[in-house]
């Protein structure tokens, strides 16, 4: 359902059958109780039809799928053996974490500093003027924080914006309050400029 050659997600779409979006497309995502192996989550996407879809995605398709892991396999005719798709990608991806580039990072508000991320962390995503909102629970701290990143930055691995906006507090509350502080931060003005260098 993620195809790493267009880096699009494919979801049923009650007007079209089919869709493909972007991570960038995606809008809310929300880790299912329960599922552990592998953890799965709801989202929200803005489909293509002009209509908000909500989809399901697990967190090998969210945080591995984009460097080339994945479980499909295809017959290779050359060699008349099955091969995974993405084996070469996965590889190169491998790679370039061994020497320290790592495929998506974030700015955590609190401590000051840039993170390494995967998507799965991602929390809300929302398109701006240019540019788009990212709300990220961080891995380390479990505050969540907002960033202002272009979309190439959450659409392809290892595409770190070199200086983000960072919003100049935490978002906290229930999720429901965070959505709305969310999209009230986002017109506020309220950014700093951050360099993501992560050493
Ligand atoms: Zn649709
Ligand atoms: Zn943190």
């Amino acid at each position: 359902m993620y195809d790493a050659l267009t880096t699009r997600y494919t979801f049923p779409c009650p007007a079209r059958g089919e869709t493909r979006v972007r991570l960038s497309a995606f809008r809310a995502l929300d880790r299912l109780p329960g599922a552990d192996h592998p953890a799965v989550f709801h989202v929200v996407f803005d489909c293509p039809c002009g209509c908000e879809h909500r989809g399901l995605v697990s967190d090998v398709e969210l945080d591995w799928a984009p460097l080339g892991h994945s479980s499909e396999r295809f017959l290779n005719l050359m060699t008349d053996r099955f091969e995974s798709t993405g084996e070469e990608l996965a590889d190169l991806a491998v790679r370039r974490i061994l020497a320290g580039q790592w495929p998506w990072t974030f700015y955590c508000y609190p401590e000051r500093r840039p993170r390494p991320v995967f998507p799965s962390s991602f929390f809300l995503l929302a398109p701006g003027d240019g540019s788009l909102g990212l709300a990220v629970r961080c891995p380390a701290c479990e505050h969540v924080s907002v960033n202002l990143v272009t979309p190439e930055h959450v659409d392809l691995p290892f595409h770190n914006d070199r200086e983000i906006g960072v919003l100049q507090h935490v978002l906290a509350g229930d999720a429901e309050g965070m959505v709305e502080e969310f999209r009230g931060e986002l017109d506020s003005g309220h950014f700093d400029a951050r360099r993501l260098d992560l050493d």
